[in-house]
């Protein structure tokens, strides 16, 4: 059974792993866009921005792994199109029949349009290369504007605050992370930054970006910068898989199982939209822990397992001496309240999300031995 992976990140790698130690003797052919052994993005936010971690500690198998397991990595590999009715994969001359394909093609950022077309410098923030980029705009003398305070903008603003970069958050809505975490702990984040001398504009709208870095705002007010850093989420690399007649729809349509709409074809990670079996919704969760458990979960189905996944999303961050780990999903439908445990002045803490009882999520600061014990509350009803 000749299996061919499309991808080359962190899904890409556990499944490869997981293909050869569940028994598959077979060809796995892993087809890795990037000019890099497949590598953990985390790091390029944190320990590598920061300056603390090797841009090669990042990586997740050693080249040597690749051959010792008979596993053909073809890096700085593009997959160009997929013949389903061939059972083929184009990447460049080269065709490539499987009986089993994984998508593990990722996400890539959103791009907005009004920097980009600024002329005044702008990075974002996916690969080793950006990651590095990066880092050399860091330093007291230099003023950051990052636009969007997500996850990337924050973990940004840490690690640049670390350097004494100037920072300045521009988020459009009221709080930081606030469709994430709601109003009562994403406060806590937007303190948190704050109390590191970052100047968060909330509620902020960027009107307008000149070629000289100045961002202006809805409010009149115009920002000086020498770096515009746009974090404001990322989108699913679904193109191969629309070009080839799956269903796509934000992302690569998957059952339970993680199968496309052909049954030959699985996807897992950031590019996955999967039909999830606990939440009873679909979810297209671009963390990491997913990306490791789908990889090997997608594996273990193209050998033969009959399972679906049903691990619930679960994600962490770091930015200056806080870390946070999160599991659950709150939801479109929004959750009814929130139970704080601890006392968040005091820097530890733990949250807990419920919808009319039930809990939907839960997270943790700084409490690192809670993690279990939230996943085993998440589902539960509060008052048992
Ligand atoms: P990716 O890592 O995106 O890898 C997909 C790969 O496929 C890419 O290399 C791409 O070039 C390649 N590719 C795409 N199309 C093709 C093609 N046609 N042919 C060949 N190759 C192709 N998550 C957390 O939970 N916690 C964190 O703290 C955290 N920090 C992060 C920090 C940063 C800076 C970033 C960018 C992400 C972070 N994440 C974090 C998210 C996490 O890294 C992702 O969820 C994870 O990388 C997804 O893995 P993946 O294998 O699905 O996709």
């Amino acid at each position: 059974m000749n299996i061919v992976i499309v991808g080359g990140g962190l899904a890409a790698a556990k499944a490869a792993v997981e293909l050869r130690e569940g028994g598959h003797s077979d060809s796995v052919v892993v087809l890795a866009g990037e000019d890099h052994l497949p590598y953990e993005r985390p790091p390029l936010s944190k320990g590598v921005l920061l300056g603390q971690a090797d841009p090669d500690s990042a990586t997740v198998l050693d080249k040597d792994w690749y051959a010792d397991h008979d596993v053909d990595l073809r890096t700085a590999t593009t997959a160009d199109a997929i013949d389903l009715e061939a059972g083929t994969v184009h990447a460049g001359d080269d065709v490539l029949p499987f009986d089993r394909l994984l998508l593990a093609t990722g996400s890539r950022p959103r791009h907005l349009r009004m920097a980009d077309e600024s002329g005044a410098p702008v990075a974002y923030l996916r690969t080793l290369e950006d990651s590095r980029l990066l880092k050399e705009s860091f330093g007291a003398e230099n003023r950051l504007i990052i636009i969007g305070g997500g996850w990337i903008g924050l973990e940004v603003a840490a690690a640049a605050r670390a350097a004494d970069t100037h920072v300045t958050i521009v988020e459009s809505l009221e709080l930081p992370l606030l469709r994430v975490l709601g109003p009562e702990v994403a406060a806590h984040f937007a303190d948190l930054h704050r109390a590191h001398g970052v100047d968060l504009r909330l509620s902020a709208q960027v009107t307008g970006i000149d070629s000289d870095g100045t961002v202006h705002l809805a409010d009149g007010s115009a920002l000086a910068s020498d770096l515009v850093v746009v974090g404001v989420g990322v989108e699913p690399v679904d193109d191969l898989a629309r070009q080839a007649g799956l269903d796509v729809d934000n992302g690569v349509l998957v059952d339970e199982l993680l199968r496309t709409s052909d049954p030959r074809v699985l996807a897992a990670g950031d590019v996955a939209n999967q039909q999830h079996p606990v939440l009873g919704r679909r979810i297209r969760v671009e963390h990491w822990d997913t990306a490791i458990e789908q990889g090997r979960h997608a594996a273990r189905v193209m050998l033969g397992l009959d399972a679906a996944y049903d691990r619930l999303p679960y994600f962490f961050t770091d930015q200056y001496d806080l870390g946070m780990e999160y599991v659950g999903s709150i939801g479109p439908d929004g959750y009814t309240d929130v139970q704080i445990e601890g006392e968040p002045a005091s820097g530890a803490f733990r949250a807990y999300w419920l919808r009319d009882g039930l809990v939907v999520a839960g997270m943790h600061v700084n409490d690192w031995d809670a993690t279990e014990e939230i996943r085993a509350r998440v589902g539960t009803r509060a008052d048992h």
